[in-house]
């Protein structure tokens, strides 16, 4: 357990301490030694999930919430393909938040998150998250200063309220450089499969690359806890971004270790089926 525990404990950045980009390589894939076993292993943490998750659903009593940031082209919905796939669609839910509609802005920005927020039993995904409030809300400043200001303390509190009500939280920062976003950026206009996820709006925001990397570091120095910790995952690789991610996600399961539940009221050696 102590061994697995150093598997996410790689990529964690610390509570409490001013976080620094900088620092963290998005190619480094250290933590893996060869690429076709890490693609192996990623397939076997992927099944794991899913039997873990089984395990989640049965017994009804807790969640897991994996929350997705990255900037356009870090790989979110690619993650979510590599880490969930193997598990059924019953016991996982994916949530994408985008600009938010006119009935969400009439209402505080955590609303439609919490709602969003996995029930008992499942595991869900966040692809971007109310963490849009404080990275493109503030670059863009679609708020007020001070009332962005708030906002970090109140994430704390509302992460607290989901962690306290029995819901395990992972966040994930999708860590990719300029250069590889420039390379993905270019194969979505070149490919007619992905020039749909293409929007000229895409190129407004990598223009402003110090303005949300710096954003990014505020939010992580700022909201990573030890209830809902922020690791950071190198994701110029996407073979080493899916296998750190699912292996983090494995990993949490394992220790939540989640029990079928014993029969109630009956007993399975009394009962014949005829
Ligand atoms: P995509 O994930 O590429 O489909 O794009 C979703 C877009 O919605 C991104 O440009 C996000 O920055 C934007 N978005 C998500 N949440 C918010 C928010 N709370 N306020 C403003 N824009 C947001
Ligand atoms: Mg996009």
């Amino acid at each position: 357990m102590a061994e697995k525990k150093a598997f996410a404990s790689k990529f964690i950045a610390a509570p409490g301490k001013k976080f620094s980009l900088a620092e963290h390589d998005p190619r480094d894939d250290s933590a893996f030694d060869d690429k076709d076993k890490t693609k192996e292993q990623l397939l076997k943490d992927a099944a794991a999930i899913d039997g873990l998750q089984d395990r989640l659903f049965a017994e009804g009593k807790r969640a897991l919430l994996v929350v997705l940031q990255g900037i356009d082209c870090s790989g979110k919905d690619g993650t979510v393909r590599a880490v969930f796939n193997a598990s059924g669609p019953l016991g996982v839910t994916v949530k994408s938040f985008g600009v938010p509609s006119e009935v969400e802005r009439a209402h505080d920005y955590l609303w439609r998150v919490h709602q969003a927020c996995p029930a008992k039993g499942y595991i869900g995904v966040f692809n971007r998250s109310h963490y849009e409030d404080v990275l493109v809300v503030r670059v863009e400043k679609l708020a007020a200063a001070d009332a962005i200001e708030r906002r970090y303390d109140e994430i704390n509190a509302f992460e607290k309220l989901v962690a306290n009500s029995g819901t395990r939280i992972l966040k994930f920062m999708l860590h990719v450089s300029k250069e590889e976003q420039a390379a993905r950026l270019q194969e979505r206009v070149d490919d007619p499969t992905k020039q749909w996820k293409f929007k000229a709006g895409d190129l407004a925001t990598r223009a402003k690359w110090a303005d949300y990397m710096a954003a990014y570091e505020t939010a992580i120095s700022r909201c990573s806890t030890e209830h809902a910790p922020w690791h950071i995952i190198p994701a110029d690789r996407n073979w080493a971004r899916n296998a750190a991610i699912a292996r983090i996600v494995r990993e949490a399961l394992e220790e939540m270790n989640p029990q079928y539940p014993l029969p109630k009221d009956w007993d399975p050696k009394a009962v014949k089926i005829l």
